[in-house]
């Protein structure tokens, strides 16, 4: 069975559609990251991680993903020249989907996005399949985190590879396809604002994040 979702942004006025959510077509991971903590502070979002600062992550294939409003709110942001591509709704602040590029075809869309009215992202897509990054988890690391977790990234490759077989790379949400360049406005953080935002992030903050901007 496949199921049609909606993302959301908080305010509502950004809005896209993916089709086919399933446990089956998605890879939904915590990412423990400190660039995916730095970036929720960043956008003064330090609300989306959890307790140990995890961002909820559902990987997705480009070409299944549409935005259907608000295209004039969508922003991006790189936190270093050679970041990955982090995409937000700019009215408030709610990430949209992260991509690595145009040529590895896939986006992380923050869970949250897809929670709304009747429509929970544990339903859509199953629980979280587990977690990576661990070593910059606040706190203890959570289980199997730490580790490099080869079955979880064998997994995502795979459906890299077979969303690639399968024409699912375009079209893509964020890039043009004829010149490979961003669909929507985009800057990158300078070294100063990276580094401003390390002591909000994992392994060991200095500053409470909740205060974060
Ligand atoms: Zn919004
Ligand atoms: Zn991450």
């Amino acid at each position: 069975m496949t199921t049609q979702a909606e993302l959301r942004c908080r305010c509502g006025e950004v809005r896209g559609r993916l089709a086919n959510a399933s446990s089956r077509t998605v890879n939904r991971v915590i990412c423990y990251c400190d660039d995916c903590q730095a970036f929720a502070h960043h956008l003064g979002r330090a609300d989306l991680l959890d307790a140990k600062g995890g961002s909820d992550i559902v990987q997705v294939a480009p070409a299944s993903f549409v935005f259907v409003q608000g295209q004039h709110r969508i922003q991006g942001v790189r936190l270093a020249p050679k970041g990955l591509f982090r995409w937000y709704a700019s009215c408030c602040n709610m990430p949209v989907g992260n991509t690595l590029g145009p040529a590895i075809p896939f986006v992380g869309i923050i869970a949250q996005a897809f929670a709304s009215g009747a429509q929970h992202p544990d339903e859509l897509f199953g629980r979280p399949i587990g977690s990576i990054m661990g070593k910059y988890a606040i706190g203890d690391p959570p289980a199997g985190s730490a580790r490099i977790g080869l079955p979880l990234m064998a997994r995502a490759i795979r459906m890299v590879l077979s969303w690639r077989l399968r024409e699912q790379a375009w079209p893509h949400p964020f890039f043009k396809r004829e010149t490979r360049a961003p669909i929507y406005p985009l800057s990158i953080l300078s070294a100063s604002q990276r580094e401003s935002l390390r002591r909000f992030c994992g392994p060991h903050p200095t500053t409470d994040g909740r205060h974060a901007q």
